[in-house]
C-alpha cells in the first residue's frame, strides 16, 4: 500500500503526447508504477511535432512540464518503442510482462481522405505531410514537398491556418484558397490562429465568397456579421504579410474529383456546390448538383485525423471504440476499449486524448481527458485482487529483449542538452534533430 491509499500496480501508458504524459503524472501521483512507451524518440507528440514552430513560449513551457513529469520516480520513459499489432511489442505481450492495465494515448496518427478520384496524384498532400515536414518529425517527414503556386486547402480549421502560416514563407506560393463544405459561420478556426496570416487575407475575394453564401447562411438562421467580426478581431492582431501571398476562402463547396495533367500532377479540382440544411441545432451541407472546376497545382487535405487502424483495437468513426455501458465511467464518459464483434470488453485497456477524441481540442483538453481516463484506470485497478511485486529492473529487461535501442529519460536529457547547445551556438530559440539515426548517435556518443 502506498501513501495515496491505493495498492501499487504496474500500468503501461502507450504514447507520450500530452495525454500520455498527463495520464502518467496522475497515475504516478496515486502511487502507480508507470511505464510510458513512445513510438518517437522524443516525447510530446503533437506538442513537439504539431504545434507551430514559432510558438516558442508555449512549446518551451510544455517541454518544461513534460520534463518534470518524466523525472517523477513513478514514471519510467521508454522511447523509440512502438506498441501494437505491427509494433515492437504487442498488447498481449505487455500483459505477459506483468502490466495490469493499459492506457492507450497514441493520438490520431492518420489524416482522413475523402475517397474521391485523383487523391493519389502528384501535388496532393495530407495536412500531416506538411505539418510533420515543417516540424521535422523523423520517419514521417517527407524529404521534399513540392508546393506549387496555386494551393487549395480542403478544410477550414486551425490546422489549415497553421499550414497557410507555413506557406507564407514558401517563395513559390502566390494564392492559397481554403474550401469549406458549409458556410462562413461554420468555420472551425479561431482568431488567435488566424492572426499570423490575417494580413494575407484577400479581403475583396473573401467578401465576394461570403456574399455568394449569404443567402444560404441567412436561410439557415446564421449571420455573416459573426464571420466578419472574427476576421476583424484577427486583423487587429495581424502580423505584416510581406510575402505577397493572397489567402482566400470559398464556401459551400465539396470536392468530387481531382484532375491531373499529362505528367500526373494535379491541375484542377471539380467541386459540387452545396446549400445549407438546418436540422435543429445541426447545420449540414447538401449537394445541389451544380458543378464547378477550379484550377490549382497543389491540394492539401486538412479535414481531421483518425486513429491508426493497424494498432489492433476496434475502430469506429476514426477513433477507438469505447464501451457504451462503461463499468468505470468518469463524469459520464467511457474510457474503456470495447470490442463490439466479440461483445466483450478489453477489460484492462483504456483510451484517452486524441485516440478517444480524434482532432478534438487543444493540449488543455487532452490533459483533462487523460486525467479522467487515469481515474477510470484506478477504479479498474481497485477491483484487482493483487497489486504488483514486479521489480522495475526485471520489467525493463523484458522490454529490452523485445526491442533494442530503447531511449530512456537519461538518453532524453543527453538529447535535450545537445539540442540546447546547438540552439545557443546558432542563436536560435530552439533546435531539433530531424532523424532517429542522428538522435541515437548523439545519445550514444554523449
Ligand atoms: C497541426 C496542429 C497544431 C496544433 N497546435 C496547437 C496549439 O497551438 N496549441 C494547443 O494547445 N494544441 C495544439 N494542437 C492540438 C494538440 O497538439 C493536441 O490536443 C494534443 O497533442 C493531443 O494529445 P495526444 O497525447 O492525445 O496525442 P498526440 O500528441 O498525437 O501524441 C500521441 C503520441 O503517441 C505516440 N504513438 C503513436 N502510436 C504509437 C504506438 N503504436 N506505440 C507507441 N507510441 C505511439 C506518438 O509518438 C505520440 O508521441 C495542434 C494539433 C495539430 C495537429
Amino acid at each position: 500500500m502506498v501513501e495515496s491509499g491505493h495498492p501499487r500496480h504496474l500500468v503501461a501508458v502507450i504514447g507520450a503526447g500530452p495525454a500520455g504524459l498527463y495520464a502518467s503524472q496522475y497515475l504516478a501521483r496515486q502511487g502507480m508504477k508507470v511505464v510510458l512507451f513512445n513510438r518517437d524518440i522524443k516525447p510530446g507528440g503533437l506538442a513537439e511535432y504539431g504545434i507551430f514552430p514559432d510558438k516558442h513560449k508555449m512549446r518551451l513551457g510544455l517541454k518544461a512540464q513534460f520534463k518534470r513529469i518524466l523525472s517523477m520516480p513513478g514514471v519510467t520513459y521508454q522511447g523509440n518503442v512502438s506498441i501494437g499489432r505491427a509494433g515492437d511489442i504487442k498488447l498481449d505481450d505487455l500483459r505477459g510482462m506483468g502490466f495490469q492495465a493499459i492506457m492507450v494515448t497514441t493520438g490520431a496518427q492518420e489524416n482522413s481522405w475523402l475517397g474521391i478520384p485523383g487523391e493519389n496524384l502528384d501535388g496532393v498532400y495530407q495536412a500531416n505531410d506538411v505539418v510533420f515536414h515543417y516540424n521535422q518529425l523523423p520517419e514521417r517527414n517527407l524529404a521534399e514537398i513540392k508546393i506549387g503556386s496555386q494551393v487549395a486547402i480542403i478544410g477550414v480549421g486551425n490546422v489549415m491556418l497553421d499550414i497557410v502560416h507555413y506557406l507564407r514563407y514558401e517563395n513559390t506560393v502566390q494564392t492559397v484558397t481554403a474550401f469549406a463544405r458549409r458556410g462562413p459561420t461554420q468555420v472551425k478556426f479561431d482568431k488567435l490562429t488566424l492572426a499570423p496570416v490575417a494580413d494575407c487575407l484577400d479581403l475583396p475575394a473573401i467578401e465576394q465568397a461570403v456574399n455568394q453564401a449569404a443567402c444560404e447562411v441567412e436561410n439557415a438562421g446564421g449571420d455573416v456579421g459573426e464571420f466578419y467580426a472574427l476576421l476583424e478581431e484577427a486583423h487587429n492582431r495581424a502580423e505584416r504579410c510581406d510575402s505577397g501571398l493572397k489567402f482566400g476562402m470559398q464556401f459551400l463547396r465539396s470536392p468530387r474529383r481531382l484532375i491531373g495533367d499529362a505528367g500526373g500532377r494535379v491541375r484542377a479540382i471539380v467541386f459540387e456546390r452545396n446549400r445549407l440544411v438546418r436540422n435543429g441545432e445541426v447545420i449540414s451541407a447538401r449537394g445541389t448538383g451544380e458543378i464547378e472546376t477550379v484550377p490549382v497545382d497543389t491540394v492539401i487535405f486538412s479535414i481531421g485525423s483518425r486513429v491508426d487502424e493497424g494498432f489492433g483495437l476496434p475502430v469506429g468513426h476514426g477513433t477507438y471504440v469505447t464501451n457504451p455501458e462503461p463499468r468505470f465511467p468518469v463524469d459520464g464518459i467511457s474510457y474503456e476499449v470495447y470490442n463490439p464483434e466479440l461483445c466483450a470488453q478489453c477489460e484492462d485497456i483504456f483510451v484517452s486524448g486524441w485516440a478517444r477524441l480524434a482532432s478534438e481540442g487543444v493540449v488543455g483538453l487532452a490533459r483533462k481527458d487523460a486525467e479522467r481516463g487515469a481515474k477510470a484506470v484506478l477504479q479498474y485497478l481497485q477491483t484487482l485482487k493483487s497489486s504488483t511485486d514486479e521489480d522495475m529492473e526485471d520489467v525493463l529487461s523484458r522490454i529490452g529483449s523485445a526491442k533494442t535501442k530503447v531511449v530512456n529519460f537519461e538518453g532524453l536529457q543527453k538529447l535535450w542538452d545537445a539540442e540546447a547547445r546547438i540552439a545557443a551556438d546558432l542563436g536560435l530559440e530552439e533546435y531539433k534533430f530531424d532523424s532517429n539515426e542522428v538522435m541515437l548517435r548523439v545519445i550514444e556518443e554523449n
